[in-house]
């Protein structure tokens, strides 16, 4: 069983075409990075996965179900531009919404989910700031407590869009860090990440896509100039990038 496989997987809006034919396969228990050049399709791929957007495809299975079926197994965390960050809502309440699929859409929320929020606060070191209003953190505060809800949803697959971006160094690493925990709790963590300099050493697994699939496999087979030219037109670009980074 997969924790994600997609066969044929085509997106349009409009008259653009985002994705198409796309096919991928992600095993259990790893961390996936999804890279492509701005505008690839990395945010539709994972929409389309999630059943968020309509899409054409032959299969979309994720954990071996149906979209429908897995969604309560599956946390999702938008990009930050796709968030409200001035909604009025507490740290907190922010995370126990990630409970809400156990709970029941309109049950009050018990001390058990109070706790079970807090001590995923406290995972990723923001305990501190339960009862502070979302809008007031800063980007790398605010991921965390997305990826404490997502972690209060006790999923087995996540899939995180651009979690780094806005974030500084610190919560970077919390994140990272964290990420690889859960992947070794079994868990599968599917992230999109435009910043190649990272990619070999963040994932177990790349995918690169450009509108249809470039590759997909290890680091070492994907991060190769003549793919990175196939999806980005220029290998020194990237070559340069990596060079900075190391
Ligand atoms: P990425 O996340 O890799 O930057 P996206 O998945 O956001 O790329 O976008 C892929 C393509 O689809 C881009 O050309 C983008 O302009 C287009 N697109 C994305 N969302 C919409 C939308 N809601 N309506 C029309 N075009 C869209
Ligand atoms: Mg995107």
């Amino acid at each position: 069983m997969y924790a994600v496989e997609v066969e044929g997987l085509s997106v349009s809006y409009f008259e653009t075409t985002a994705l198409e034919q796309l096919s991928a396969r992600f095993t259990m228990g790893q961390l996936v990075g999804i890279i492509g050049p701005n505008g690839a399709g990395k945010s539709t791929f994972i929409k389309a996965i999630m059943g968020l957007i309509p899409s054409e495809a032959t299969t979309i299975t994720l954990l071996g179900l149906s979209t429908k079926e897995a969604r309560t197994r599956v946390a999702y965390v938008p990009q930050r531009s796709a968030i409200d960050w001035d909604f009025p809502i507490r740290v907190l309440d922010a995370v126990l919404i990630g409970c809400y699929p156990k709970l029941g859409l309109f049950k009050r929320p018990r001390k058990q989910h109070r706790q079970l929020a807090m001590s995923c606060l406290e995972r990723v070191g923001m305990q501190d700031y339960a009862n502070r209003q979302i809008g007031e953190l800063s980007g790398g505060q605010q991921q965390r407590v997305f990826l404490a809800r997502a972690l209060a949803q006790e999923a087995e697959l996540l899939l995180l869009d651009e979690p780094f971006v806005g974030v500084d160094a610190g919560s970077e690493r919390v994140i990272i860090d964290l990420l690889r925990t859960l992947r070794d709790e079994g868990k599968t963590i599917v992230v999109v990440h435009h910043d190649l300099s990272k990619a070999a050493d963040y994932f177990d697994t790349l995918l690169l896509l450009n509108r249809r699939m470039i590759a997909v496999g290890s680091p070492t087979d994907v991060l190769q100039a003549k793919t990175i030219e196939g999806a980005y037109g220029n290998p020194l670009a990237f070559l340069q990038k990596v060079e900075v980074s190391s």
